[in-house]
């Protein structure tokens, strides 16, 4: 499906946008864990409203936490 250009500003605006002080960080899995289910997958941005460009910043932090195993591979299997 084409993305389509209307972009709708909701209720719920991006945590990251509205507050400053909170970054993400992939060393920072505490901040992360709240962006993903307990079976460490990544919670859709619909959910938490979180906009395009920190929602990718996110699934970046995320993937590279998962790499330095503080944040557990989704589906995969469990150490
Ligand atoms: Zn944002």
């Amino acid at each position: 499906m084409p993305p389509k250009k209307r972009v709708f500003q909701r209720k719920r605006s991006c945590r990251f946008c509205s507050d400053k002080e909170m970054s993400i960080d992939y060393k920072d899995p505490k901040t992360l864990r709240n962006f993903v289910t307990e079976r460490g997958k990544i919670i859709p941005r619909r959910i938490y409203g979180t906009c395009a460009t920190h929602q990718r910043q996110l699934c970046e932090a995320i993937k590279r936490a998962r790499q330095i195993a503080l944040l557990p591979y989704s589906g995969s299997t469990q150490r």
